[in-house]
């Protein structure tokens, strides 16, 4: 007995020593950066000519015969009056039908170039919530300290704030020695590949292999981590896939006072049931485990400890991280049941039922896998599981969070905003980056605007709006990341 408590005592002891050890020796992956304090900019002048750009209606739909061509016309000319020395020096063409690839030549050919990307297009305002704005979508309004309108966010914050950049490193008389694209699409938020995908292959076709491209995705949030007060800087460095099903079940109609035990609908349902009790299996891993491991060594001694003892509390921390939406989307395969049809009147049986369901792939996860998994979980041979012609994707490429062009990143980041953390993320929508995934193993998704709770529901949902301070520190980022990835080429 004494000896049985003896080996339970050495256990503990050794257990905790290992804990122990593992959280001391876990270092901080934050690089060292001096901030910038030289640059000094108009941030009220450069949020006038952003709020400029949000009074063009530049909406994409699925059906690309409803897309406004005047409006991408004329903010492609407000883009040219706007940045007259942007445009006097910088080489343009368009893509695809309005898609925009800029071009500053680097006087070093033999330097791989680096393309910065954003989107021309916003989504529509739902109709009949247009009123409930605080101030009109599309008068590209400032008040309260803030840039409100479609697109501020997502992603004309981005886009306007590249040729403010260059418009400010031109007029001081800056030229690269690296070149710069800027490839800007038209049609992101419906997929892309009418602008993107054609500017990434036209980019291939010529041979270009960039060092790095950088989109938008990550931002600097501030209160999103719970127990961390510091700003973290979020990096994309993947995103996750995309597929639709389509669940059928078929049967014969009848007459509602003599059902079936289960009806199309009941059929269904339970189906769409089963998927939703049985999340696709996930865990802390991938770029989420890199995430874990880059913010883990910031946190306060307490919270360290679960950290960097993932191979004991990764359960744990699993499952406290994956109680929100936002969290879980992280750790896994999403399932979301978004369209259910059936039935046209209340006495008739319906002979079909229809439901579509979307899911966000993780890395590790495929397409073809998924739907295996789909039809194991249902396991009900009336119910038949098709992928419709719609939009897919498998997960993007995890782009490294060690290479040179991260910590050049990183630095840049840290300079701009010398006490965020910075870490590796994954981006949970899509972007038009992963149309670049076979040009570069390096493609980043971040901007160095702020975000606080509820700002994400704001990107497509109401009151869509910059701070005027947050702007001027992304025109800010992206002069020094120029600076440093361009200007100077890479070199400290
Ligand atoms: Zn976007």
């Amino acid at each position: 007995m004494k000896r049985l408590l003896l080996l339970i005592g050495a256990a503990v002891v050794l257990l905790a020593a290992v804990i122990l050890v593992r959280t001391l020796g876990y270092d901080s992956r934050q690089v060292a950066a001096q901030p910038v304090t030289d640059l000094t900019l108009d941030a009220v002048a450069a949020a006038q000519r952003l709020a400029g750009a949000l009074r063009f209606k530049t909406i994409s739909y699925q059906d690309s015969t409803q897309l406004d061509a005047a409006e991408f016309r004329r903010f492609q000319e407000y883009l040219t009056r706007t940045f007259p020395k942007t445009h006097a020096n910088l080489g343009r063409e368009t893509v695809g039908r309005f898609s925009l690839l800029y071009r500053w030549t680097g006087s070093d050919p033999t330097l791989p170039p680096i393309v910065l990307m954003a989107h021309q297009d916003v989504v529509p305002v739902e109709p009949g919530t247009e009123s409930k704005w605080t101030y009109p979508p599309f008068d590209g309004r400032i008040a309260d300290g803030y840039v409100w309108g479609r697109g501020a966010m997502d992603d004309k914050g981005s886009l306007v704030a590249h040729l403010e950049a260059i418009e400010m490193l031109l007029s001081q008389g800056a030229t690269p020695r690296r070149t710069v694209y800027l490839a800007l699409g038209h049609d992101e938020e419906v997929g892309g590949r009418g602008g993107a995908a054609a500017i990434a292959a036209l980019l291939d076709w010529r041979g270009v292999r960039p060092a790095f491209v950088l989109d938008e995705g990550g931002a600097i949030a501030t209160g999103l981590v719970p127990g961390v007060a510091a700003p973290v800087a979020l990096v994309g460095i993947a995103e996750k896939g995309y597929l639709t099903l389509e669940l059928a079940v078929r049967v014969d109609g009848g007459h509602s006072s003599m059902p079936p035990r289960q009806t199309a609908v009941g059929i269904l349902s339970a189906a769409i049931d089963e998927l939703e009790e049985h999340p696709v299996p996930g865990g802390i891993r991938g770029p989420t485990a890199q995430m874990f491991d880059h913010l883990g060594p910031e946190l306060p001694f307490g919270m360290r400890l679960f950290f960097a003892n993932r191979w004991l509390f990764g359960g744990l921390l699993a499952s406290r991280f994956g109680a929100s939406p936002a969290g879980n989307a992280m750790l896994r395969t999403t399932t979301a049941p978004t369209i259910i049809e059936a039935g046209v009147k209340e006495n008739v049986l319906p002979s079909t039922a229809r439901a579509t369901v979307n899911f966000r792939l993780l890395q590790g996860d495929s397409i073809a896998g998924i739907v295996a998994y789909v039809r194991r979980i249902i396991d009900d041979p009336r119910v038949t599981v098709t992928i419709p012609e719609t939009f897919r994707t498998e997960p993007s490429p995890v782009s490294p969070a060690d290479a040179e062009e991260f910590r050049l990143l990183t630095r840049t980041i840290r300079q701009v905003a010398p006490e965020a953390i910075v870490v590796p993320w994954l981006v949970v929508g899509g972007t038009d980056s992963r149309y670049f995934a076979s040009l570069t193993p390096n493609v980043y998704r971040f901007g160095a605007t702020p975000l606080g709770p509820g700002d994400t529901e704001r990107a497509h949902g109401r009151d869509e709006r910059m701070s005027v301070e947050g702007y001027g520190q992304n025109v800010r980022f992206y002069v020094q990341l120029l600076q440093n990835a361009a200007v100077n080429d890479g070199k400290k």
